[in-house]
């Protein structure tokens, strides 16, 4: 398993905005898509791509383009908030959902909803922001492999040592990209100094 954390000062900045508690919703949405581009883009920097032969409005050339299909898996709910970064990037992804709720007391994941498109040929983004016990990741990535999955990173905003430790166990085949690697888990499992709850931040719940 390899972490990468996005040394960009450009996700440093739209981070610290994401970590910021006066930031509210309308602003917080537009700044984890702003930061979802750099996140996505690492995610896809190993990507195969192949030749083609294109007409610039000077010459003949040869460009590239991505070999491979692109599939994005929102974890449910805070998953959603870094989808249309995926979308914009590549329009032509396709989108599956994996719903897990956290157990409040014993942070275990509970599933209640998953969809997925094919997976077998594509680059899967597990879109999971908030990388706490790994509980859900590791959940998320055991039911994209059951479907076929093979090529998988997890793109995630913050991450908690905790959290990356588990997937080097339990996943070691999987890549996660995140803007930041903080302290701890504390006691309740919030990751510190984090940014609270992603999903409540996102959709203004409480
Ligand atoms: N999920 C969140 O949204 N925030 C955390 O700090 C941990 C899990």
């Amino acid at each position: 398993m390899s972490i990468t954390i996005i040394e960009h000062p450009l996700a440093g900045d739209l981070l610290t905005i994401l970590r910021n508690k006066e930031t509210q919703p309308p602003e917080f949405r537009q700044i984890a898509e702003r930061l979802g581009y750099l996140l996505v883009a690492d995610a896809l920097s190993d990507m195969a791509t192949n030749e083609v032969d294109i007409v610039t409005p000077l010459e003949p050339t040869t460009g590239t383009q991505l070999t491979g299909p692109v599939v994005a898996v929102a974890v449910l709910r805070a998953g959603l908030g870094l989808l249309h970064s995926v979308l914009t990037l590549v329009p032509d992804a396709a989108i599956g959902f994996a719903g897990v709720q956290r157990n409040e007391e014993t942070a275990e994941p509970m599933e209640y909803y998953t969809k997925f498109p094919e997976l077998s040929a594509a680059r899967v983004l597990i879109l999971e922001p908030m990388l706490a016990t790994g509980g859900s990741l590791s959940w998320a990535i055991d039911k994209v492999k059951e479907n076929g999955a093979q090529d998988i990173v997890a793109v995630c905003v913050v991450a908690a040592p905790e959290g990356v430790e588990a997937i080097k166990t339990s996943h070691p085949d999987v890549r996660i990209v995140a803007a930041a690697l903080d302290r701890e888990l504390n006691p309740s499992f919030y990751i510190a100094p984090g940014l609270g709850d992603m999903g409540d931040r996102l959709f203004g719940t409480l």
